[in-house]
């Protein structure tokens, strides 16, 4: 893992929304509304990093992910790629980009081909974008697959042959064929035994430091990301509340949606997990077509306060260097001056005033 958050940065996302219409009507095809898949996203990855993203499945993280290598086009909003503005850029355009860009996906089976050899399947990439010939090409697929740590005889044998985690070893060697810079790693191993999932995250931390790899690791699951990120982003309902250096965000989260989720991660010692508590949200994540107004979170939030939580869009705002979070009340919890309550309790409570805000990011 590199310790990173300075100098340029190698991708950079500004008020993306990516928004999915919704049709009606046989006879006349009617637009009656979006699901909002991502609504005004920001942030920054930068050159030799590991950024998280994290939160419930159908937050939107998956298509941030896919809408930074444009296989989804945005709605609004900009993504920068190594200095270069590729929001509006056509396929053929595209095409050398996609070199330096590449995914790995959660289902490993899936992506591969089951009809071609594992050869093939690492070699097609190569030979797409003419970057080996002949002779060179299975040289290479064998450096490749002893790079992921499988047998240089596993080019003549097909996916169905190997195990998960051998799976997505084979679809991070396909992934590494071009050389790319950055790669989009869809929940890479969520699919995976707990064992061979710290094979695969050592395996991908390895893989950065030989190859000067940038990743956006997304995950639904805080305890995957930890020790992979350099800094991590969480997800709600399409909107990022919390982006914090790793370490900082374990000790000190100050988003209740990142508390919450926080509170439900197992600790390895047995007192301290006995006397901590977890925090149960109210409810189910609510329809990306009609989230909540003002705070998205503030039907489920255990902290939410009158008022204001109701009517006034938290924005995201910076509260200490690195740290910044999407709740008007950051600053009374991380004073302990505002707990967790029953979702019953809310409404008899006191109105807190809240600390001076800093401007928005
Ligand atoms: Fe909860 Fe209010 Fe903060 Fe939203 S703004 S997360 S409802 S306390």
């Amino acid at each position: 893992m590199s310790t990173n958050g300075a100098g340029a940065p190698l991708v950079s996302v500004e008020h993306l929304k990516v928004y999915f219409p919704i049709r009606s009507g046989i006879v006349l095809d009617r637009h009656v509304g979006d699901i909002k898949a991502v609504d005004n996203v920001s942030f920054d990855v930068y050159r030799g990093e590991t950024l998280g993203l994290v939160g419930e499945s159908g937050c939107g993280k998956s298509t941030v992910g896919r809408a930074i290598l444009r296989l989804y086009d945005p709605t609004e909003g900009r993504i920068v790629f190594d200095g270069q503005d590729i929001t509006e850029l056509k396929e053929s355009q595209m095409r050398p980009l996609r070199r330096r860009m590449q995914m790995i996906f959660q289902d490993p089976f899936a992506s591969l081909n089951p009809r071609h050899s594992v050869g093939r399947i690492i070699g097609d990439p190569l030979r797409a974008h003419g970057l080996a010939k002949r002779g060179d090409l299975s040289k290479r697929v064998r450096e490749l697959l002893q790079v992921v740590g499988l047998p240089p005889d596993a080019g003549s044998r097909f996916p169905h042959e190997f195990s998960g985690g051998q799976r997505q070893r084979i679809g991070l060697a396909r992934s590494l064929a071009l050389n790319p810079d950055f790669i989009v790693a869809d929940e890479p191993v969520s699919a995976l035994d707990v064992s061979i999932q710290a094979q695969i995250i050592n395996l991908l931390e390895r893989l950065q430091g030989e190859f000067d790899l940038t990743y956006l690791f997304i995950a639904h699951d805080l305890a995957v990301v930890r020790h992979i990120s350099d800094r991590i982003a969480v997800m709600y309902l399409g909107s990022i509340v919390e982006i914090s250096p790793a370490e900082e965000l374990y000790e000190n989260p100050l988003h209740p949606y990142t508390i919450a989720l926080l509170s439900a991660v197992p600790i390895p010692d047995p007192e301290v997990e006995a006397k901590r508590e977890t925090i149960l949200l109210a409810g189910d994540l609510p329809s990306p077509a009609n989230p909540p107004h003002a705070c998205r979170f503030h039907t489920r939030c255990p902290y939410i306060q009158p008022t204001r939580c109701t009517t006034e869009v938290p924005a995201l705002r910076k509260l200490s260097d690195g740290h910044v979070v999407a709740c008007h009340w950051a600053e009374e919890i991380k004073a302990g001056r505002l707990r967790p309550k029953e979702r019953e309790a809310v409404a008899e409570q006191p109105l807190l005033q809240p600390a001076e805000e800093p401007p928005p990011v």
